[in-house]
């Protein structure tokens, strides 16, 4: 949940890259961050992604250096274009979700907490984490709402890049949770708020970090995390925490991670795709599906609200059902594709990546329905992307009409903004989608290994 504003919170020196970094933590100085109206509130979360890839790339290296594979191309990828589906999903609605908290605040507060005191901050970080803690569990004990926090635990490895993978419809899931703060809390600071406490939940997506000693009694950590990406069924609707831990001690969720535990990541039935609008999507229409296999009302309602285990005969939790020893012997989903498909993909990747980057600076200086096209084009890039690292046999096509696009797309920008380096990405693209002509011609498809599936 955010505003629309991007206002800026620039690095210009030092000690401006420091507080980015204590951010990422929640170590920060109340008096820094104290706003009386929304809109002044910046878009913290957008403005870390600098972070995010610093933080990827440190990441990485440590596992090397201990030996282990490090973030695979294909996963980090897929975690890349899930957060962009989910940031691409912000600029749509432009902070929409906080209208009813607005709202509710605005009429039926019960206090007036003074938007500069200190306390007010620390009871807003307090009352947004304890939401959170419950907006978490809703999200995993109601079918409907799992079908989109699920994209979250899609990953079989667990790494930081699984921290930005989100659900383009994220900030709705559950922020009934979050309105009783409304008699409270002002909007500013819960805007905020929410803001850092997904930073912190970005670096404990992590295996290189084992142990943090005392502060695991209080606060959510790598450790903690870990468990709660498991699909072992002692790892299945425990540590729903945010920044405290403390509320699966208060409310018996929680579960630590013990001596011996071999924890196999990502959802009890895998989904074996790279493919960002699969991940989004292909649980929502399981529930629709299951919702009209049922002829009662009452079992429709079920296969709606109630847990994703319950079924109209025999309704066992997963973390009641013995352990399938087969997860033990679970092959990773995974596609080697030739070398130059990933440095084709990464190329093109990353100017997909510079474009969002523009749309985001400019939305708001855009008419909507520009912003619709050009996000409509950056997702589907995203997809098709997908489709590539799943060496789908539709991708020489798909990539070939997203070429013509960009050509037509860059065409069609240039009359709105003329930029000297769109001459050269028109022949980039040009080249490219010959490039893929002769693929589809010739009825050629990507030649990948795969395993997992
Ligand atoms: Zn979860
Ligand atoms: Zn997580």
């Amino acid at each position: 949940m955010m505003n629309g504003n991007h206002g800026n919170v620039s690095v210009n020196n030092p000690q401006d890259f420091l507080k980015g970094l204590g951010r990422m933590f929640y170590v920060i100085n109340p008096k820094d961050h104290l706003y009386e109206d929304l809109e002044e509130v910046p878009n913290f979360y957008v403005q870390s992604w600098p972070y995010f890839f610093m933080f990827m790339i440190i990441e990485h290296i440590l596992l090397k250096l201990e030996g282990k594979k490090g973030i695979r191309l294909n996963d980090g990828v897929t975690s890349i274009s899930n957060g962009i589906f989910l940031e691409g999903g912000r600029l749509l609605w432009r902070g929409a979700e906080s209208y009813m908290y607005t709202w509710i605040y605005t009429n039926w507060r019960l206090v007036n907490l003074p938007w500069d005191f200190t306390t007010t901050w620390f009871l807003a970080a307090l009352g947004v984490d304890f939401c959170y803690y419950w907006m978490h569990r809703a999200c995993h004990e109601i079918h409907i709402l799992w079908a989109q926090h699920q994209v979250h635990h899609t990953s079989e490895d667990f790494n930081m890049g699984v921290g930005i993978r989100q659900s383009a419809l994220q900030g709705w899931c559950g922020f009934m949770c979050y309105l009783p703060l409304a008699l409270a809390i002002p909007p500013a600071q819960f805007v905020m708020h929410h803001q850092f406490s997904y930073l912190y939940m970005f670096w404990i997506h992590t295996e290189a970090i084992k142990s943090l000693g005392p502060l695991e009694y209080i606060l959510n950590t790598p450790s903690h995390h870990r468990i709660h990406h498991g699909s072992n069924p002692y790892c299945i609707d425990v540590n729903y925490g945010g920044v405290l831990i403390i509320w699966d001690k208060l409310f018996g969720t929680f579960r630590p991670e013990k001596k011996g535990d071999h924890i196999i990541y990502g959802l009890i039935y895998n989904q074996p795709s790279f493919n960002p609008l699969h991940l989004q999507t292909f649980y929502t229409k399981y529930v629709v599906a299951r919702f009209q296999s049922y002829d009662s009302w009452a079992h429709k309602l079920c296969a709606v609200f109630a847990r994703p285990s319950w079924k109209p005969e025999n309704s066992v939790r997963f973390k009641d059902m013995a352990e399938d020893p087969a997860i033990y012997t679970r092959v990773k989903y995974d596609v080697i594709l030739p070398t130059w498909c990933s440095a084709y993909l990464l190329a093109h990747y990353v100017l997909v990546l510079c474009g969002f980057h523009q749309l985001f600076l400019m939305h708001t200086d855009m008419p909507t329905s520009t912003v619709w096209i050009l996000l409509f084009y950056i997702l589907g890039s995203l997809t098709v992307f997908g489709m590539m690292l799943d060496a789908s046999p539709k991708v020489p096509a798909y990539e070939m009409i997203r070429c013509i696009t960009s050509v037509l797309l860059i065409r069609w920008m240039s009359i709105l903004q003329p930029w000297g380096l769109m001459g050269a990405l028109q022949w980039l693209y040009v080249i490219s989608g010959l490039f893929w002509l002769v693929f589809v011609s010739a009825k050629v498809e990507i030649k990948a290994e795969k395993k997992g599936e």
